[in-house]
C-alpha cells in the first residue's frame, strides 16, 4: 500500500518533468520492491518450517532466503547439505543437526530454545520438511503447546510431479515410500485396486524396477502409470504407460533407473465403485460356490447391473485376497 502510494505520488509529480526523473522513479520503485521482498519480519520464539529446492538451487525463494538469513539457528536434516545451500545463497546462519535418529532427543531442546525467544528454521535435505522427512513430532508438540509455527512454502516432489503428470489432480492419495519387501508392496497395491483417486509414491533408484514388477503383477496392463524422475535437475524425465511398458523402457536404457523418482498410478475406473453394496455382497457369496463368470452372470440377472462390472469387481477382489494371504 505504502509503496504504491509513493509510486503514484512520484509519478504524478514527474509528469511535468519527463525524461530526467524517469530513471529515478524506476529505481525508487525497484528499491522499494526489493526492500519489501527482503525484509520478511521474523518473530521471536517461532519455528519457521522452510521448504528448500528439490534439485535446482535457483528454486529458492526470496522469502526462504530472507527467513534463513534472519533466524538465530537452523535445525537441518543434514548440516553439510544445508551449508551447501546456504553458501550458494551467501549465508552463514548457524546450523545444528535434526534428523530421524535424533529428532525425539532434540525436541525438548528446541522447545526450550523457542521458549527462551530464539527463532529457529526447520529444513530438510530437499523439499518440504515433514513430507517423508523429519519434523512431525516437533510440529505436533509445538501445536499442542500452542507455540508459534510459520510455514515458508516451496518445492515438494509429489506436488511438482502431479502438476505435470497428466493424471487426475482433483483427488489424490500420497503413500510416501513403498515398503522394501515385495510381499508388503503388493499388499499396498492390492488395496489400491478399487481406489479411484490418483495414488502417489516416492521411490529410490535401487528399488524402482522391483516396485514396477510388483505393480505389473497386481495391476496387469490395465492401469496407467507416470514416473517423474530427477525433477528440476539436468536429467529430468517423465515417462508413462503400463508398468510393463515402463519396465521395458528402463531395461532398454538403464540410465532411466538412476536418480530420484515419484511414481503415480491412475485411479481405478469409477465404474466398479458404482455397483451397489448388495450386488457386491451377492456376487462375492456366489463366487464362493461357482466360477467368477457364473457368479457375475447370476448377480447381473438379479441386480440389473452390468455383468462386466461385476466380473471386474470379483477379479479385483480375488487378486486382493490372494495377495493379502
Ligand atoms: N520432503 C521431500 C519433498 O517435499 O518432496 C521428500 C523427501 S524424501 C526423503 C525423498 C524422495 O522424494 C526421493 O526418494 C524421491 O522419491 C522424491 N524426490 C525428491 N526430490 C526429487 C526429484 N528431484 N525428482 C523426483 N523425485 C524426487
Amino acid at each position: 500500500m505504502g509503496a504504491s502510494y509513493y509510486f503514484v505520488a512520484i509519478f504524478t509529480s514527474i509528469l511535468h518533468r519527463p525524461t530526467i526523473q524517469l530513471t529515478r522513479v524506476f529505481s525508487v520503485t525497484s528499491t522499494l520492491m526489493n526492500k519489501h521482498l527482503s525484509t520478511t519480519h521474523i518473530n521471536k520464539g517461532t519455528l519457521y518450517v522452510v521448504a528448500t529446492p528439490i534439485g535446482n538451487l535457483s528454486d529458492i525463494s526470496e522469502r526462504q532466503r530472507s527467513v534463513l538469513s534472519q533466524v538465530d539457528q537452523i535445525a537441518a536434516e543434514d548440516t553439510r547439505r544445508t551449508k551447501h545451500l546456504l553458501s550458494h545463497i551467501g549465508l552463514t546462519t548457524p546450523c545444528f543437526s535434526f534428523h530421524e535418529h535424533n529428532e525425539r532427543q532434540k525436541l525438548a531442546k528446541i522447545v526450550q530454545l523457542l521458549q527462551e525467544g530464539q527463532s529457529i528454521a526447520l529444513v530438510s535435505d530437499a523439499g518440504t520438511p515433514l513430507i517423508s522427512d523429519p519434523g512431525f513430532p516437533l510440529v505436533r508438540e509445538l501445536r499442542a503447546q500452542n507455540l508459534p509455527i510459520v510455514a515458508v512454502p516451496g518445492p515438494c516432489a509429489l506436488v511438482t510431479a502431479l502438476s505435470i503428470s497428466g493424471l487426475a489432480s482433483d483427488r489424490f492419495i500420497f503413500e510416501g515410500f513403498l515398503p522394501p519387501k515385495s510381499h508388503a508392496r503388493r499388499g499396498v497395491f492390492s488395496e489400491l485396486l478399487q481406489q479411484t483417486a490418483t495414488a502417489i509414491f516416492y521411490e529410490s533408484s535401487h528399488r524402482i524396477l522391483a516396485s514396477l514388477q510388483d505393480m505389473a503383477t497386481v495391476f496387469g496392463d490395465d492401469r496407467k502409470l507416470v514416473i517423474a524422475r530427477e525433477l528440476t535437475k539436468t536429467f529430468e524425465t517423465v515417462i508413462s504407460g503400463s508398468a510393463n511398458d515402463i519396465i521395458q523402457i528402463m531395461q532398454n536404457d538403464p540410465n532411466q533407473c538412476k536418480g530420484e523418482f515419484v511414481v503415480m498410478i491412475d485411479g481405478a475406473s469409477k465404474k466398479t465403485s458404482e455397483l451397489t453394496q448388495a450386488s457386491k455382497d451377492l456376487a462375492q457369496q456366489l463366487a464362493l460356490h461357482m466360477s467368477t463368470k457364473q457368479a457375475a452372470k447370476i448377480t447381473a440377472e438379479f441386480s440389473q447391473q452390468k455383468k462386466n462390472l461385476i466380473y471386474q469387481f470379483l477379479l479385483a477382489e480375488s487378486q486382493s485376497n490372494n495377495l493379502s494371504d
